[in-house]
C-alpha cells in the first residue's frame, strides 16, 4: 500500500479504498459554476416563496394543494433538470440534478413528492422504456402534467424484492398482461397517473410494467396514517386483473431487476443530497433558536454543550457534503466520457452510477444518519420547544426519520457495500487481497519509527492510509477466515461497512481542505481543517471499534492479539482539542 500511484480523473469506483487520491483531482462544491449556483439559489427560493409558508395546509392534504405546487415547480423547469430536451427537460448534467435534490431538501412533503415524481416515478421509463414509451409518457411527466409513482414494495415483500407475489399473465387475445396483487407504501399513489409497478410474469420472471391511473382492474386503497411525510400520498394499490397493454411491459420480461437496482443508485446519492439540504436547513433553525433562547441572560448558543452540538452538526455536514460532491461529479465525468464515446444517454447514466454503486449506497447511509443526528439534536437544543409542534424543527424530527428506511434500509445498504466490495474484488475489479497480505506482512515485520514528516496534512494523509490498512486487515482475515459463511455473519459485515464508510468520508474531507488550502492558503483554510480533525479524530476511535469487534468475533489468540495491536498501531491519531475546535466552529455559524 506505500507504493501507490495518484489517481487520474477517472477514479473507479471504489478506487479510493485501495489507491491514494489526488486531491487536485478530486470535485469539491466550493468548484461549482456560476450557473450552477444560480440553479440552486433558483430552487432555495422555489422552497420559501412557494413551500415553506404552506407547509401546515400540505400536512393536512389540503386536496390539490401538493399537486398544484409540484406543477409549478415543473413550470420553472425543476422536474426535468437532467432530463434531454427533446423531451421537455433542461439537459443538464448530472451533477445540476444532485445540486437541486440538495437545494430542494428542505421541502418537507413537497420534496418527497417531487423527488419520487422524477425519480422513480420518471426514469425507470427514460433508462429503460422504448422510444414510443418515452415520448408518450416523459414529456407529460417532466412538464407536470402527469404525476409518477413506483410500486416494488408488498405487504409480505419489503428488503426481500424478489420476492413479491404480484402475478402479470398474458392475456388469451395476446394484447394484454392481466396483473394480480397488492403493492404497498407507494408514494404519490394517491395523486400519480402514471405508475412503474413490478410483478411476476407465470409467476417467476420479474418484471417492470408501466400502469396508468384508471386502466381496467386498478384501484387504491386509503392513505396511511404516517408519523411524518404527512402530506405526501401514501397507498396501497390493488390490481385485480388489471389489463395492462403489452406495450407497457417496461425493459425486458424477466428483467425488470435491472430496472429495480440500477434506479437505486442515483436515487441513493439523491436522496443523501437532499438529507445534506434539509441538514443545513435544520442546523440554520437550530442555531436562530440558540441566539435568540436566553436563560441566565444568556443566549443558550454561549453554552458549551450547546456550541458543542452546533459545532458537531456544522462538521458532520460539511464532511457528507463533501462526500457527496466528490462522488456526484465522478458519475458526471463517467457519463460525460460514455456519451463522448457515443453511448447513448440513458446507457451512459445507468452504466456511470453502476460503477460508482458502492459510493452512492455509503452515502445513502452517512446522508440519512446525517439529517437522524441533525434533527435529534436540533429538538435537544429547542428544549421543550423542540417538541412543539408549532416549531419547525419538530416537523423536521418526525419527517426525517423515514430516511434510514427508504431507498433500501440502512442494513441493507451496509450490507450491499461490503457484498459489492467482495463481488469486484473476486471479479478483478478491485484488488482486495494484494493490500491485505500486504498489511499481514507489515504487521509481522518491525514498525517503521523514522522521522514523522511535519509538513502540512502530512499527519492527516497518513491517518487516512493507516485507516485504509485497518479494514484490509479486518476484511482481509474475516474473508480468508469464514470464506463462504461470511454472509451468515452479518455483525461482522456491519463493522467491516462501518470502517468503510468513515474511511470514505474522512479522506473526502481531507482532500476537499488539501484541495481548498492550495486555493487560499493555510490560513483561509483553518474552519475547514478544524472540521476535518475532528471528524478524522473521531472516525479513528469508530474504525477502532468496529475493527476490535469484528476481530473478536472471528479470530483467537496469538492471531487475535496480533491482528488487535495491528488496529492500535492504524488508528492512531495525533491528539487534537476537539472541545476548542468546535467552539471555534460554533463561533463561525
Ligand atoms: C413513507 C414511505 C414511503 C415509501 N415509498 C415507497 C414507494 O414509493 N415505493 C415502494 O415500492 N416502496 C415504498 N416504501 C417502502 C419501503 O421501500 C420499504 O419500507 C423498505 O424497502 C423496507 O421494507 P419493509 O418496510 O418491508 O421492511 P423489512 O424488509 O421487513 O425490514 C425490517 C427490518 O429488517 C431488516 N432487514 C430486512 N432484510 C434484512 C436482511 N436480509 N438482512 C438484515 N436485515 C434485514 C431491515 O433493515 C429492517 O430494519 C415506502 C415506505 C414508507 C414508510
Amino acid at each position: 500500500m506505500e507504493q501507490v500511484t495518484l489517481t487520474s480523473t477517472a477514479m473507479k469506483g471504489a478506487g479510493w479504498l485501495n489507491t491514494a487520491q489526488d486531491p487536485t483531482q478530486v470535485f469539491i462544491p466550493e468548484d461549482c459554476i456560476q450557473e450552477e449556483l444560480m440553479m440552486m439559489n433558483m430552487c432555495h427560493q422555489f422552497l420559501e416563496k412557494e413551500v415553506f409558508p404552506l407547509l401546515e395546509r400540505i400536512d393536512q392534504q389540503e386536496p390539490e394543494l401538493l399537486k398544484s405546487l409540484m406543477e409549478k415547480a415543473a413550470e420553472a423547469g425543476l422536474m426535468g433538470i437532467s432530463i434531454p430536451e427533446q423531451y421537455g427537460g433542461l439537459g443538464k448534467s448530472f451533477l445540476y440534478s444532485v445540486l437541486a435534490a440538495e437545494a430542494l431538501g428542505a421541502g418537507h412533503s413537497f420534496s418527497v413528492a417531487t423527488a419520487t415524481h422524477s425519480g422513480m416515478g420518471t426514469l425507470p421509463i427514460l433508462y429503460f422504456g422504448t422510444e414510443a414509451q418515452q415520448n408518450k409518457y416523459i414529456p407529460s411527466l417532466v412538464s407536470g402534467e402527469s404525476k409518477g409513482a413506483y410500486g416494488l414494495t408488498e405487504p409480505n415483500s419489503g428488503s426481500d424484492t424478489m420476492r413479491i407475489t404480484t402475478s402479470a399473465i398474458l392475456s388469451s387475445d395476446g394484447k394484454h398482461y392481466l396483473l394480480n396483487g397488492q403493492k404497498c407504501w407507494v408514494t404519490n399513489g394517491g395523486m400519480a397517473d402514471v405508475f412503474t409497478i413490478f410483478a411476476k410474469v407465470d409467476g417467476s420472471q420479474f418484471t417492470a410494467f408501466i400502469v396508468e391511473r384508471g386502466m381496467e382492474g386498478f384501484s387504491q386503497g386509503p392513505e396511511e396514517h404516517k408519523m411524518g411525510l404527512r402530506g405526501t400520498s401514501t397507498v396501497p394499490l390493488y390490481f385485480q386483473d388489471c389489463k395492462v397493454p403489452i406495450e407497457n411491459v417496461l425493459g425486458e420480461i424477466g428483467k425488470g431487476h435491472h430496472i429495480a437496482l440500477n434506479i437505486l443508485n442515483t436515487g441513493r446519492l439523491k436522496l443523501c443530497a437532499s438529507n445534506v439540504g434539509g441538514a443545513k436547513k435544520y442546523l440554520e433553525t437550530s442555531v436562530k433558536y440558540a441566539r435568540s433562547r436566553e436563560l441566565l441572560k444568556t443566549p443558550i448558543a454561549d453554552f458549551g454543550a450547546i456550541r458543542h452540538k452546533l459545532g458537531e452538526m456544522a462538521t458532520r455536514i460539511w464532511v457528507v457534503e463533501s462526500a457527496l460532491y466528490r462522488s456526484a461529479s465522478l458519475i458526471d465525468e463517467k457519463e460525460k466520457e460514455l456519451l463522448a464515446k457515443g453511448h447513448p444517454f440513458h446507457e451512459a447514466q445507468l452504466a456511470a452510477s453502476e460503477e460508482y454503486a458502492i459510493e452512492c449506497a455509503i452515502l445513502k447511509v452517512a446522508g440519512s444518519e446525517l439529517i437522524g443526528y441533525v434533527v435529534d439534536e436540533g429538538v435537544q437544543v429547542h428544549g421543550a420547544n423542540g417538541y412543539n409542534e408549532a416549531f419547525h424543527i419538530a416537523r423536521a424530527y418526525r419527517d426525517s426519520r423515514i430516511n434510514r428506511i427508504l431507498e433500501g434500509t440502512n442494513e441493507i445498504n451496509r450490507l450491499v457495500t461490503v457484498d459489492m466490495v467482495f463481488k469486484r474484488a473476486m471479479k478483478g475489479r478491485i484488488d482486495m487481497m494484494g493490500p491485505a497480505i500486504a498489511v499481514q506482512k507489515e504487521l509481522m515485520s518491525i514498525p517503521d519509527f523514522g522521522a514523522a514528516d511535519e509538513s502540512l496534512f502530512a499527519a492527516e494523509l497518513k491517518a487516512i492510509q493507516q485507516f485504509k490498512k485497518a479494514v484490509f486487515l479486518v476484511a482481509g482475515a474475516a474473508v480468508q477466515k469464514l470464506m463462504m459463511k461470511i454472509e451468515s455473519e452479518q455483525e461482522i459485515l456491519m463493522h467491516i461497512a462501518d470502517m468503510a464508510i468513515e474511511i470514505f468520508l474522512a479522506e473526502s474531507a481531507l482532500l476537499r481542505t488539501i484541495k481548498l488550502a492550495n486555493l487560499r492558503g493555510e490560513e483561509g483554510t483553518a474552519r475547514e481543517l478544524d472540521m476535518t480533525r475532528i471528524y478524522m479524530y473521531d472516525a479513528a476511535d469508530s474504525i477502532a471499534k468496529n475493527g476490535r469487534d469484528a476481530i473478536n468475533a472471528f479470530a483467537s489468540g496469538d492471531e487475535q492479539r496480533m491482528m488487535l495491536l495491528g488496529i492500535k498501531r492504524f488508528t492512531k491519531v495525533t491528539p487534537f482539542n476537539t472541545k476548542d475546535a468546535r467552539r471555534r466552529i460554533a463561533d463561525g455559524l
